[in-house]
């Protein structure tokens, strides 16, 4: 070993790997490769260990890790809502591994559940037609500003522009800007809501759709929704709503009804299925009636109780391999299913209900209010990052930071609705304990965590993913 391990870990939390326990040299017969020769080896290095060794291995690797198994994660459903495991027993039944390319006729269970499940998701947005396709948040905004597109074209309209709000999620700006589109940026108001004003000074005839978030980035519902719906729709735009975090608003108020006309539904982020590691998730789009023939192909349908795959007649095309992610799909359903309508409003009740209490126990400002399920704290005359570092070292993850950029050194709030009063009062005491502390205790945090300050900025745009990598270069 000629790394520093230092550099990663604390001496007495080492954890080695594998291969640096115990390895055996295993000989490779070459003559058996069909590959040429300067591309094989003659020997690797296995590790040869007991059960007992391995299982102790990656126990150790996951308590030096930190999971919403272990804790709360206070931008809760953006990073990683807790996950009921009956979800992952629904996934793991044997009958939920079908081949997707079998005959629709000898999958109709599998068929009838991702029906349903569009049935679901239309019903929850106010939407009348689903695609499950998208395999992210993103990918379904991609995929609806391109349905957007496709209806503007086929009804002979050039239209060059998407307006968005500065505090959207920067995923919005790239999806208009992929689709070929300029963005045109909204600031907020005062209060933090879309300044009517310099929307009405946005639209015109160029303007293809409004994209907005409802409640907004800081938690706040834009109360001139409709009017809103009303001016896009008299310049002939369309209303695009980024539902990726419905956790506000589950069984209490629909997108549809307040004059959306395309939305994505994160159900990594609402339904409670797992997206650690950048996937895999599922972004389904739900759009009104008149958009409906545009939608990715296939989607399901019922005819005379069988179901069926179809392709919508002008459709944008496929946007995934065939129905998208099938288990993510599976556990969406599950969680659906298990709580019903009245388990889903409770849940927005709950997620709405403990963000404001959380909040109430802060000894920070909270400057844009009256929030529902999220909400900006500011860390004010203290460096919103540090902060954030130290409360590592009082056991909890902690909240993003420094965004949106209207809020001077935000933190980021979303505690969720799994948590419980005492598990919001342990992060209460994170966020308090924090920011009481000393610069040179915020400056130098966090200081018990397997690894230390890391360099943020190397990390991503520059990442190592082999250890071995590390090794050869000798750094
Ligand atoms: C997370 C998020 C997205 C993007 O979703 P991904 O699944 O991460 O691609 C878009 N909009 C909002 C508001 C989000 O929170």
């Amino acid at each position: 070993m000629d790394y520093d391990q230092a550099r990663y870990s604390r001496d007495d939390q080492y954890e080695p790997l594998l291969a640096e326990k115990n390895a055996t040299r295993v000989e490779i017969d070459e003559e058996d490769s069909p590959l040429p020769d300067e591309l094989t080896r003659d020997a690797v290095e296995l590790p040869d260990l007991s059960e007992p060794e391995l299982a102790r291995h990656y126990t150790r690797l996951s308590q030096m890790n930190w999971g919403v198994e272990s804790g709360p994660y206070p931008l809760g459903s953006c990073t990683m809502k807790y996950n009921p495991s009956f979800t992952e027993d629904v996934a793991a039944d044997p009958n939920a591994a079908v081949h997707p390319d079998r005959s629709a006729r000898s999958v109709q269970g599998s068929l009838e559940l991702l029906y349903d499940l569009q049935d679901y998701l239309a019903r929850i947005g106010g939407m009348d037609a689903v695609t499950l396709q998208p395999p992210a948040g993103a990918a379904g905004e991609f995929a609806g500003i391109l349905v957007a597109k496709a209806y503007h074209e086929a009804n002979g309209n050039d239209r060059s522009e998407v307006v968005i709000p500065a505090s959207a999620h920067g995923t919005n700006f790239a999806s208009a800007a992929m689709a070929g589109y300029d963005v045109v940026e909204l600031p907020s108001d005062e209060d933090g809501r879309v300044d009517v004003d310099a929307l009405e000074a946005a639209l015109s005839e160029d303007t293809a759709a409004l994209m907005l978030t409802n409640p907004n980035t800081v938690g706040l519902f834009e109360r001139d929704i409709v009017d809103i719906a009303e001016m896009v729709h008299d310049v002939g735009g369309l209303l695009y709503y980024d539902g990726a975090n419905l956790n506000a608003l589950l069984g209490r108020g629909r997108p549809g009804d307040m004059g959306f006309d395309i939305m994505h539904y994160n159900v990594h982020k609402t339904f409670a299925t797992p997206h650690g590691g950048g996937g895999p998730g599922a972004g389904p789009v739900g759009v009104v009636e008149e958009l409906a023939p545009y939608l990715p192909s296939p989607r399901v349908r019922e005819r005379g109780g069988n179901y069926e795959l179809f392709d919508p007649e002008e459709s944008i095309g496929k946007v995934h391999g065939y129905q998208g992610n099938w288990l993510v799909l599976v556990k969406a359903y599950a969680y659906i299913a298990r709580l019903g309508d009245e388990g889903l409003a409770d849940s927005s009740a709950k997620a709405v209900l403990n963000a404001n209490y959380l909040a109430s126990q802060l000894d920070y400002e909270v400057p844009y209010e009256p929030f529902h399920h999220e909400f900006a704290a500011t860390a004010g005359d203290r460096d919103a990052a540090d902060v954030a570092k130290r409360m590592l070292d009082y056991g909890v993850h902690p909240p993003t930071t420094k965004w949106p950029e209207f809020v001077p050194e935000a933190m980021l709030t979303e505690p969720t609705e799994v948590e419980n009063r005492d598990s919001l009062d342990d992060l209460a005491h994170a966020f308090n304990a924090a920011m009481a502390d000393s610069d040179e205790e915020l400056a130098n945090a966090p200081s018990k965590t397997t690894a230390r300050r890391i360099d943020q900025v190397s990390a991503a745009r520059e990442p190592r993913l082999s250890w071995r990598a590390l090794d050869a270069d000798g750094e």
